[in-house]
């Protein structure tokens, strides 16, 4: 098994932290540094360590879905002290969340510890629909609205196409419904800047078919068996 894809499986970090681990010289394999990616390991004969800290295949995976509030920042600790998606979760097992909301989105957000799962959720080939509900400055035309879907320059990509659809028009601002399958670093806001009309306000409601249902914000649960085999 590759280095990188074990650690995950140890429920360390994601696959892509896991990779940022062995870059940074933090793991090692019967007691020798390992910064080669795609490393091969025997996990039976093999013992790997992070951080001088030797791991093991966690046991039990556990899959949580929380509806994010704003104000708390989407890592496990956060340098600035602020409060945390995990302060909100109360289980014994090492969670980490699946991709990122922003401090000031709330709404649909996967915390598991397996680490694969992570990976196949938010690496672009797989295409997982998010979608968000923004409510945005103004009321956009129909041809700025077109330019979702045709793709928006952004710094320096070009999006893929993405939906969007007026469902409510307030006195001074609309609401919309964003359908991405990427998922770029503030992507719904750089979007609707792009357009002119910046987001005062955004929710994320669904991943693929999970969604956040009636689930309080602040609340969490578990994902029911039947979530767990479509995310897999
Ligand atoms: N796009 C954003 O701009 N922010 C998020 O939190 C998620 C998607």
């Amino acid at each position: 098994m590759r280095l990188q894809k074990y650690i995950a499986n140890c429920g360390v970090a994601s696959r892509r932290k896991s990779e940022t681990l062995i870059q940074q010289g933090l793991v090692t394999v019967n007691d020798k540094v390992v910064t080669e990616m795609g490393f091969k390991l025997d996990v039976v004969e093999d013992h790997v360590k992070v951080r001088g800290k030797l791991i093991k295949p966690t046991e039990e995976m556990i899959y949580i879905l929380l509806n994010k509030p704003t104000g708390f920042v989407t890592t496990v600790s956060d340098q600035f002290d602020r409060k945390t998606v995990t302060d909100l979760v109360g289980v014994s097992e090492r969670i980490f969340p699946v991709g990122r909301l922003d401090y000031h989105t709330s709404g649909f957000l996967l915390l598991t510890n397996d680490g694969n799962l992570t990976f196949k959720l938010t690496h672009p080939k797989f295409k997982v629909s998010k979608v968000y509900i923004a409510k945005v400055k103004g009321k956009p035309s129909s041809s700025k609205l077109s330019l979702f879907e045709k793709g928006l320059e952004i710094e320096d990509y070009v999006t893929a196409p993405a939906k969007i659809s007026i469902i409510k028009i307030l006195p001074h601002e609309v609401i919309v419904k964003i359908t991405l399958r990427e998922g770029k670093n503030r992507q719904v806001r750089k979007m609707c800047d792009a357009i002119g009309h910046p987001v005062v306000e955004l929710n994320r409601e669904s991943m693929g078919d999970l969604q956040l249902g009636d689930l309080e914000i602040g609340k969490w649960r578990h994902l029911t068996q039947k979530e767990i085999t479509y995310l897999k």
